[in-house]
């Protein structure tokens, strides 16, 4: 009943003609229609994006967004632009942004309410580091981002939204969680969910698992009942290696 959801986190690569010849490859395959298969690319090469996907049934996100509409926020971009831009996703919150850009889960939540409120699904990143995980702090981490995130959202921007749960050791490391490992925390984000909002809420919310996803692997996790997909850095770079991604979901 949960629509799986592939996206591909670009992160820094790929100019704007780079991402138009990935998506000539990816217009040429065939991919199934019962997985959202999403690229989350740099800004510059969004415009190019939108116009090569419009009508393919592949989405667009951007991997970042401010949460004013407009204003003197020198280097940033706002919700309204990438609507405008004819953008559908944004990722919030990634590891990396919460690590390098003092992201914090305040600016998470206001990022989440503002994208919401602009018609652009977000996707947020919540997942524990290694040193977190080695103290047993894993799920008492991923409650409160996802407690965090969600503060003051309505029911149905919940269901709207897509969690992404992104243990930070395992991001771009090649050592991605076992199956079982990735179940058991998005099982409990989903349980969190319910006890924030409600069973129907959890039900029917999406949870990604990233974190050194690829095809070799990708059938572990969307096997497991509480993963709706998965949110790929490294492995999204490739054309082929994307598609098979989506063929596997
Ligand atoms: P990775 O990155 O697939 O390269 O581990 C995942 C992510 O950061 O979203």
């Amino acid at each position: 009943m949960r629509k799986p959801v592939i996206a591909g986190n670009w992160k820094m690569h790929k100019t704007a003609e780079e991402a138009v010849s990935f998506a000539a490859e990816l217009k040429q395959a065939d991919l199934p229609g019962e997985v959202e298969a999403v690229i989350c690319a740099p800004f510059l090469a969004l415009p190019a994006l939108v116009e090569e996907l419009t009508g393919t049934g592949i989405g667009v996100g951007a991997q970042n967004v401010h949460f004013e509409q407009q204003g003197a926020f020198t280097g940033e971009v706002s919700v309204p632009m990438l609507k405008a831009a004819g953008v559908t996703y944004v990722i919030i919150g990634h590891s990396e942004r919460r690590a390098y850009f003092a992201e914090t889960d305040e600016t998470v939540n206001k990022k989440v309410k503002a994208a919401l409120n602009g018609g652009l699904i977000p996707i947020v990143c919540v997942g524990e580091t290694l040193e977190e995980r080695e103290n047993d702090q894993t799920k008492e981490v991923v409650r409160k981002q996802v407690k965090a995130a969600s503060a003051g959202l309505s029911s149905d921007e919940m269901k709207k939204t897509i969690i992404a749960y992104e243990p930070v050791w395992a991001i771009g490391t090649g050592k991605a969680s076992t199956a079982e490992d990735a179940e058991e925390v998005c099982s409990f984000i989903r349980k969190t969910v319910a006890d924030q909002f409600d069973q129907q809420v959890a039900n029917e919310v999406r949870i990604q698992y990233g974190g050194s996803v690829k095809p070799e692997n990708i059938d572990s996790f969307i096997k497991q009942p509480n993963i709706d997909g998965a949110l790929v850095g490294g492995a999204s770079l490739n054309a082929g290696s994307f598609i098979q991604l989506v063929q596997a979901a």
